[in-house]
């Protein structure tokens, strides 16, 4: 059977050239990087050549680079880093209520010692006004959390805006770029953040290692406690083909950017077009134009996104919901529900993301499926009966 993914937000295979670079890493060039021997010596030289290419990438300078085990771990050390190195000042924090639960359950953990979050909310299209975040700014905020694109919806926020507003009030301004670094251009200075966070499984990097950006001056207390690695910022000894492998898929997503994002906006258009021109009944979720080039979000009314998402399966396509099957408990997506959908609609919503290996068949095909898996399961839903 065919196999296709379309779930490329979710994580990426990573790219054979990235395999091939990592691989001297696990095998000759082993070494401890924090060795003085020669074996040691060769995994630091992989490591400093890595971070110079991600810094240069960013807009950034090498010394600003901190790597870490992915996304995740970066969100934390940058919410709860900059929390704990700013407690004199104050214990107010202001994220979005879209982010990525990396970020809004430090927030919830921080709020245990004290900490107050405030989420600004977003628009229809998943949106966060930079005057929102302007007005929920207080004199005890000390760090403020949007992300860069949404995951689920692929709307894009205005960083660079919210972080001249940050800047301007003298706060600590951090985003999650995880599903935007090597798919649109990403410059520290241009978004005007502090602090910015990627993950290398995210963009045909290996799995378990990312990146935390943390801009020269900015305070932040370190997460990971242990040896004096990364300049005492971050200890555990260095995930040395890793970090070379991130280093070598940054360069691939250099140099194929331009061409990528203008081949997948293109599929992502036909992709969402030709659902809602084939399918009565279903709505783009997330903004038309500001959104990330590889995504598509649509709520299909009057069933479910996990039985569509089983069907696809059965017939070898790989998508993502935005319903339960993220987690064990019935709540549909926080996203969905924040972009104002009710509970029923937000159950029906699937999501489509395309990637370096996505051809246009892809797309054919799952247009000449998923209407007939909508006409099958509609015909048996009482929701669609009743309507
Ligand atoms: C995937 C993702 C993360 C988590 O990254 P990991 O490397 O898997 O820990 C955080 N934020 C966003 C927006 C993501 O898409």
């Amino acid at each position: 059977m065919e196999r296709i993914y379309l779930d490329y937000a979710a994580t990426t295979p990573c790219d054979p050239e990235v395999l091939k670079a990592m691989e001297p890493y696990f095998l000759e060039k082993f070494g401890n990087a924090s060795s003085i021997h020669s074996f040691g010596q060769e995994a630091k030289k992989g490591i400093e050549d890595s971070r110079e290419v991600i810094a240069k990438f960013l807009g950034a300078k090498p010394e600003e680079i901190i790597f870490t085990s992915g996304g995740t771990e970066s969100d934390n050390t940058a919410i709860e880093g900059v929390a704990l190195a700013n407690k004199a000042k104050g214990s107010h924090i202001i994220i979005s209520a879209i982010e990525h639960h990396a970020v809004s359950e430090p927030c919830k953990f921080l709020e245990k010692l004290g900490f107050q979050t405030t989420q600004v909310k977003v628009d229809k299209y998943g949106l966060v006004d930079p005057q929102d975040v302007k007005k929920a700014i207080t004199d005890k905020t000390i760090l403020i959390s949007i992300m860069h694109a949404n995951n689920e919806i692929g709307t894009i926020q205005p960083i660079s805006e919210i972080g001249k507003i940050a800047k301007e009030k003298g706060v600590t301004f951090h985003t999650d770029a995880v599903q935007t670094v090597g798919h649109i251009p990403v410059n520290v200075d241009e978004l005007n953040v502090d602090l910015l966070s990627m993950s290398g499984h995210k963009f045909y990097g290996p799995k378990g290692v990312g990146v935390l950006y943390a801009r020269k001056g900015t305070r932040l207390e370190r997460y990971m406690h242990g040896g004096d690695q990364e300049r005492n910022r971050r200890a555990s000894t260095y995930n040395a083909p890793g970090i070379v492998g991130l280093g070598k898929a940054i360069q691939l997503c250099q140099k194929n950017m331009a061409e990528e994002t203008k081949f997948q906006t293109k599929l992502r258009d036909r992709m969402i077009k030709g659902i809602l021109d084939k399918i009565p009944e279903t709505v783009l979720n997330g903004h038309a134009q500001i959104r990330l080039p590889n995504n598509a979000n649509v709520s299909v009314k009057y069933i479910e996104g996990e039985s569509m998402l089983l069907n696809l399966d059965m017939l070898g396509i790989a998508a993502s919901t935005g319903s339960a099957c993220t987690s064990t408990s019935l709540e549909p997506s926080h996203v969905l529900l924040a972009i104002g959908l009710p509970h029923e609609i937000a159950h029906g919503s699937l999501r489509f993301t395309l990637g370096r290996w996505s051809k246009e068949s892809d797309v054919d095909y799952l247009l000449e499926h998923l209407p007939k898996i909508v006409a099958k399961l509609r015909a048996m839903s009482p929701l669609y009966e009743k309507k």
